[in-house]
């Protein structure tokens, strides 16, 4: 869905500019909601510095995770290039999501032995037995021996050179990224806002102007601005935008995968007229547009 704006001035800086086409909730979390409000250097500055690594966020791997047999798509594209776990009989290992495959982060242990993903390891092993000065054929021999070696046995390559193919038997997200910038959900309440103030949006009241500071990359004012980390009862896949509340001040929420949810308190500014709801149904990719009673 893509919402129509008619002004050609920046909703953050308030330049005059040409308006990019960017998204309310971010692409990288399965958002379609787009519009034009922002010029290309607001866009820029939050898409990279404040919404990068949205998808790294733990709550947010874990509702993938849990709702991927739903949203199998989205759940396979939060994963990609984030670090997980592997399971298997070598024990645990850190490593990374690469096109839908697990890739052994690359390690040195404690005694001298090499971690790597197997295409890795057949450049290294083949490092090290040139470093030996085998003959070509004991090389090549070695080589093979390590390509057809069945999982998890050790095997003797050469006098100094021993290898293990570990099997994984699964792998989990490691959970230890960073937090969502509460700057994301502020941009996602102040976008939403703008559909229901229209140019108003522009205006100079202390909470709005306090809004677009903290968008610029300012400290948040927080007797203007609050932003609510919280959790609501059941992973879904929907994501949600709401007015929740006009009186006595403005309050949006947001709701992403049904579960993590953001109350921006827009402590000073009241909103008048309809107050709307945006959900997204990421299974089916409907969206809806409806007034909150
Ligand atoms: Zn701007």
């Amino acid at each position: 869905m893509e919402l129509v704006w008619q002004d050609s001035k920046c909703i953050i800086c308030l330049e005059q500019a040409k308006l990019t086409e960017e998204h309310v909730i971010p692409a990288s979390l399965g958002g379609r909601l787009t519009c034009r409000f922002l010029c290309a250097s607001c866009n820029s500055y939050l898409g990279h510095a404040i919404e990068g690594n949205a998808k790294s966020d733990p709550t947010i791997q874990l509702l993938g995770s849990r709702l991927a047999s739903k949203i199998p798509q989205l759940a396979k594209a939060l994963m990609d290039g984030q670090p997980h776990i592997s399971l298997g009989p070598g024990g645990e290992s850190r490593g990374r999501i690469v096109n839908g495959e697990f890739l052994v982060q690359s390690e040195k242990l404690s005694d001298g032995s090499l971690i790597q993903p197997t295409s890795v390891a057949t450049k290294s092993l083949r490092r090290m037995l040139e470093q030996e000065k085998l003959d070509p054929s004991a090389l090549t021999d070695a080589l093979q021996m390590f390509q057809i070696a069945p999982d998890n046995i050790r095997i003797r390559l050469t006098e100094n050179i021993e290898a293990v193919k570990w099997s994984i038997h699964g792998y989990r997200p490691a959970l230890d990224g960073p937090l969502l910038n509460p700057v994301a959900p502020l941009k996602m309440a102040y976008e939403f806002l703008a559909l229901h103030l229209n140019t108003s949006i522009y205006d100079s009241a202390p909470c709005l102007m306090a809004t677009r500071e903290a968008l610029r990359g300012e400290p948040m004012d927080l007797t203007q601005l609050k932003v609510e980390r919280l959790s609501a009862p059941e992973a879904k896949p929907i994501h949600g935008l709401l007015l929740e509340s006009s009186e006595p001040y403005t309050m949006v929420q947001i709701r992403l995968m049904g579960q993590l949810a953001f109350r921006v308190h827009f402590q000073t500014l009241s909103v008048g007229g309809p107050r709307g709801i945006y959900t997204h149904d990421l299974a089916s990719d409907q969206e809806f547009v409806a007034q909150a009673a």
